[in-house]
């Protein structure tokens, strides 16, 4: 089978993204940029029934290759895909914290310095519309510029990263950020980082941990 190794990672990280608590039941979809466009999670199947043969192969002209029907925010993925050279993989969920911010309308603010992974000082929230959609690409596009995470108003979270470790990574530390923003709001007023320091702490991570280091253990 064709990109095997591939396949067999996205079913590894849609197991480990219901393990680790930040998807529910077959919502989320998970692609990965391959030479002829990008693999992608077939529609509304469990994750743990999901074999490598299920995952669907997806043209740049919108087309698919593939006995499973592609998730139907195929449109996100392409947009993304299309239009961001830099990554290779995104991930989409249904996480409980991201998802509560969403639908209160809330992007997550610099509120710990962790933000500074997303890519800037904020993780916006894309206005709402219907799943699926036209729409809810252009809107995520939008949402992402200069960022590599972004809200879905009433719906989830995108992140996108340049494989499939990291943007798992990330869409854990999304959820982190969302679920201790909640928290500290039912406190209180948190306090917000200042834009110079969400720039120092964007440079330090440049040089943090260890550098070709694999940085989530999904697949
Ligand atoms: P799919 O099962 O079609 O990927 O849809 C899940 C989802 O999250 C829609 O936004
Ligand atoms: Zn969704």
């Amino acid at each position: 089978m064709k990109y095997e190794t591939e396949r067999r990672d996205i079913v590894k990280a849609c197991l480990y993204m219901n393990r680790r608590g930040i998807n529910q039941g077959t919502s989320g979809n998970i692609s990965v940029r391959v030479n002829e466009g990008f693999l992608l999670t077939p529609s509304g199947m469990a994750y743990d029934e999901m074999k490598a043969s299920d995952i669907v192969l997806m043209r740049p002209d919108g087309s698919h290759v593939g006995k499973r029907k592609p998730s139907s925010e195929w449109r996100f993925h392409h947009a993304l895909m299309t239009s961001r050279a830099e990554i290779s993989a995104v991930v989409h969920t249904h996480s409980m914290f991201a998802t509560t911010l969403s639908c209160l309308g809330l992007e997550s603010p610099a509120m710990h310095y962790m933000i500074a992974a997303a890519g800037g000082g904020n993780i916006r929230c894309a206005p709402y519309a219907t799943y699926g959609t036209q729409e809810t690409a252009d809107n995520a596009v939008k949402a992402l510029q200069d960022r590599n995470a972004c809200l879905l108003a009433n719906h989830g979270m995108i992140v996108v990263g340049r494989n499939l470790k990291k943007a798992m990574w990330l869409a854990v530390e999304v959820e982190t950020l969302a679920a201790q923003y909640w928290r500290a709001l039912q406190v209180g007023k948190p306090n917000i980082l200042p834009k110079a320091e969400v720039r120092r702490v964007m440079d330090k991570f440049k040089t943090y941990g260890q550098v070709g280091e694999p940085v989530a253990a999904c697949c």
